[in-house]
């Protein structure tokens, strides 16, 4: 059978090398789904994976434990998420993913959970902007929130739309996260990162204290991306990221306050006079 293009980057030491046949590639899902279930950004039958070979999808089927899958429950699907393959039902959440890959010729492979300190950033509303560690503005760069909408829906699909060109690892609001990847370990260890990453985020929180990295590092930093060849060609842009600069305590003198009270006052004055 041809699957199409296919190409494993240069693999951390902790993957595991499956045949890139089809049956290599479904033992893949399978290993992954059994990650997610065990590191839990996942319970019950929540979360879904897919993978791009060619102009073709293989998907986890709905309603299964990813913890449990076995080969032959994964199924096909065309890139617009219509199911074409397996004894099994696609995820109801397909929409999601292959909006994804339609935006993203770069993109071969798509992982969505529940993951317990993401999610929390998610439910509360909080993008993970903050430029806290190397690694990770390397890796994920800016996650931003995409706006709520029902999960399984075209709506949750299209509420993406305008993020999934920019970034790769996005919360979704009240639900879970989503994250991109070149292959699906790729996108599996960028789900890995945030969920460390927004632990790490909610622990500084709580200890009082947030060291953010300076801009000019995580331009540095944004430049390695590129380089690397890690992001999509139109997430590079290091603006989105929340530096030690912008968290700078502004001083001002009594008088300076006083000013910008002033100012403040007359213009909300002017502008309620022109109503
Ligand atoms: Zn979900």
């Amino acid at each position: 059978m041809d699957l199409g293009p296919w190409t494993l980057d240069s693999p951390p030491d902790c993957r595991i090398l499956f045949a890139m046949d089809e049956a290599g590639l479904r033992e893949l899902v399978c290993e992954i789904g059994r990650r997610m279930y065990s590191k839990d950004m996942v319970a019950a039958n929540e979360g879904n994976l897919s993978i791009r070979v060619g102009d073709r999808l293989l998907a986890t089927p709905t309603g299964m434990c990813k913890g449990y899958l076995k080969p032959d429950d994964l199924v096909w699907t065309d890139l617009e998420g219509k199911q074409t393959g397996g004894r099994l039902k696609v995820s109801s959440e397909i929409l999601m993913h292959s909006v994804v890959y339609l935006h993203r010729p770069d993109v071969q492979a798509v992982c969505h959970g529940h993951p317990v300190y993401a999610t929390a950033h998610a439910v509360a509303g909080i993008p993970l902007t903050a430029a806290l560690m190397p690694e990770v503005v390397v890796t994920l760069g800016c996650v931003p929130v995409a706006p709520y909408a029902t999960p399984s829906t075209q709506q949750l699909a299209d509420s993406l739309v305008d993020l999934v060109p920019r970034h790769d690892a996005i919360l979704l609001a009240n639900h879970g996260a989503i994250t991109l990847g070149s292959d699906l370990e790729a996108a599996f260890f960028r789900m890995e990162v945030l969920e460390h990453y927004a632990k790490i985020a909610i622990l500084t929180k709580v200890l009082g204290e947030q060291t953010l990295l300076s801009r000019e590092e995580v331009e540095r930093l944004f430049d390695l991306r590129s380089k690397y060849g890690i992001s999509g060609a139109d997430s590079r842009d290091s603006s989105c990221a929340v530096t030690a600069e912008d968290s700078q305590p502004v001083e001002l003198s009594r008088s300076d306050l006083e000013s910008l009270i002033e100012t403040a006052v007359q213009e909300v004055a002017r502008l309620s006079e022109g109503k």
